[in-house]
């Protein structure tokens, strides 16, 4: 079975977890800093907090920028279930949004039809890897005076307009999942030019405790108070030395899921059957997916089984969220609410796309996506 998307894991990166455990931090040493600063200097910003998956980063945004009861944040209904969770740890609503069909991304005229006085923010999903629309969600969010929340988990390496996708938000949220582009396992990180939400966010992930062990021990002191509800969202040393050695693989990975959805586009460019998921101009796209849409009227369904059959480990991303049955009970959405998500949701597929990929392995997914449509 070829995998839609698998990690890359060298003898390298295999030496420098070996060198964690063989040295005295397993957690809250050195390497978190380390891993920390290499995220933020790659993407161009002043902090970077690590956290124990991109689900703990999503909720630290959330705390950082203070939502709570009665505050609505609008995002794309076209997401993982954790970009709306997130909002609902905090008490806080998540209100959905519909994406526009040709990108899958998050319809900026459709989020000017839902603030109201209640909304505090928007979460952008830079879906698939490709950059959202920043100039408008910028403007929206600044002549409405909300924040702007990137849940960048598909888009690291991704650009807008040749700015790395990290420093266009108010925070931004990356994981490192195995699927990724880059893993530590389970992991994740926020990344802000805000030194108050830097500051917050740290404690967040600790417990609420205004002094971490380090900051104590140059102290010499025990003292420290817990200031406000936080959780163990700790990254553990063993993770960032695995994150930063992958780190320094990030380009080479991006360029070779570049590499594989141009073997893609090349291909289907002539199969009507077949509309890969269009690019904007003035972006540079990561890749974490490649999705591809089924012309209307064949049967996606059996298009994917024989995909499957065939070894393809194609997947769906993602049933909208509000056809699920926790959102429609406390949000009351419905069928219907969402038709372009609803509409392009019956027509994708995931193709397998993850830098281990071989030529070979392309062209047999490939082969068998037209084989599928061929037999349809
Ligand atoms: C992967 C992902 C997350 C968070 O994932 P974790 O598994 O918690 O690291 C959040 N949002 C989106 C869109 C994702 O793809």
């Amino acid at each position: 079975m070829i995998p839609y998307g698998k990690q890359s894991i060298d003898d390298k990166d295999i030496q420098a977890v070996l060198d964690v455990l063989r040295s005295d931090f397993l957690t809250t040493g050195p390497k978190i800093a380390e891993f920390e600063q290499s995220v933020a200097d790659y993407v161009g910003v002043e902090y970077g907090v690590a956290v124990a998956n991109g689900t703990a980063a999503l909720h630290c945004a959330m705390n950082a920028i203070g939502i709570g009861p009665g505050d609505e944040v609008i995002i794309p209904v076209f997401t993982f279930a954790a970009t709306a969770n997130c909002v609902i740890y905090q008490g806080g609503t998540p209100v959905f949004v519909d994406v526009v069909p040709e990108t899958l991304l998050i319809n900026p005229e459709e989020v000017e039809r839902k603030i109201t006085d209640q909304t505090k923010a928007i979460i952008s999903v830079d879906f698939a890897g490709q950059s959202c629309n920043y100039d408008r969600l910028q403007s929206i969010s600044q002549n409405f005076g909300l924040y702007l929340v990137s849940d960048s988990c598909h888009a690291l390496g991704a650009e807008y307009k040749n700015n790395k996708l990290g420093s266009l938000s108010d925070l931004t949220v990356f994981s490192f999942h195995p699927v990724k582009h880059i893993t530590t396992g389970e992991g994740g990180m926020i990344v802000t030019n805000n030194n108050d939400f830097y500051e917050k966010m740290k404690r967040f992930r600790n417990h609420g405790i205004d002094l971490d062990v380090n900051q104590r021990q140059t102290l010499a002191s025990w003292n420290y108070q817990v200031t406000e509800l936080g959780y163990n969202y700790r990254l553990t040393d063993i993770q960032c030395a695995l994150g930063l050695s992958q780190m320094k693989k990030l380009p080479l990975f991006l360029e070779k899921r570049r590499k594989i959805a141009a073997q893609y586009d090349e291909a289907f460019c002539t199969l009507k059957e077949v509309t890969p998921l269009h690019v904007n101009k003035d972006i540079l796209h990561a890749y974490h997916l490649y999705i591809i849409r089924i012309q209307k009227g064949l049967d996606r369904k059996k298009i994917f089984e024989k995909l499957r059959r065939d070894g393809i480990g194609v997947n769906v991303h993602y049933i909208p969220l509000h056809y699920h049955p926790f959102y429609q009970k406390i949000l009351s959405y419905k069928k219907g609410n969402f038709p372009v998500a609803e509409m392009v949701y019956e027509e994708i597929i995931s193709l397998p796309i993850f830098p281990g990929m071989t030529e070979a392995d392309v062209n047999t997914v490939i082969n068998s996506v037209k084989a599928s449509i061929e037999c349809n």
